[in-house]
């Protein structure tokens, strides 16, 4: 990474609302708190969900745009929701010279999730959905599941899942490969 954490919390800070910010503060504690359980490097860990949402309030044509002439226009097929997590390991990349495939990763798939996800995409996901500022039932629920990552990345995934079909929006064909393998996992445990 080319620049210092400092700049980079001020640019995200620049980029969303106050609201989203704090949102990006929550999953900076909880991710340092899950890697530190879990093994994995912090300091890895705190980039990653630093800049998680980096896109999430760019407009949405310009995402589409971006997205569609560099290779991942899959993503515009399915909810807009998502297209923010491939676009933010595009600027993580352009913006702050992030090349560690790791962290990428565990931007592009912080939403959808994936199988086989590493330690520090788990990592990334679960903190997203339990940071402390989400304050619905099943979050909480998920706080329980921190002790084992496959376990809670299994719950976020079937929670997503009920809630989209309640919505009747369509999921992102990796949340479903994800729920399939960590159901697998599960069952096998
Ligand atoms: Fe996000
Ligand atoms: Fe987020």
């Amino acid at each position: 990474m080319r620049v210092k954490l400092e700049d980079v919390t001020e640019i995200v800070r620049g980029k969303m609302s106050e609201k989203r910010f704090n949102h990006v503060l929550g999953v900076v504690e909880t991710a340092k708190k899950l890697a530190e359980r879990h093994g994995v490097d912090v300091n890895t860990a705190e980039i990653a969900a630093l800049v998680h949402d980096i896109s999430k309030e760019q407009p949405l044509e310009q995402t589409a745009g971006i997205l569609r002439i560099t290779g991942e226009e899959t993503y515009l097929k399915h909810s807009e929701k998502v297209w923010h997590a491939p676009m933010g390991a595009i600027v993580a990349k352009e913006l702050f010279g992030i090349e560690n495939t790791d962290i990428l990763n565990a931007i592009k798939y912080h939403t959808t999730g994936r199988p086989k996800m590493s330690q520090l995409e788990k990592v990334i996901f679960v903190a997203d959905y339990t940071e402390p500022n989400r304050t619905f039932k099943g979050a909480i629920a998920v706080r329980d599941l921190w002790y084992d990552l496959d376990v809670a990345v299994y719950e976020i995934l079937k929670q997503k899942i009920e809630k989209g079909i309640a919505l009747g929006v369509s999921m992102h064909p990796d949340t479903m490969a994800a729920y399939e393998y960590y159901h697998e996992l599960a069952k096998g445990e």
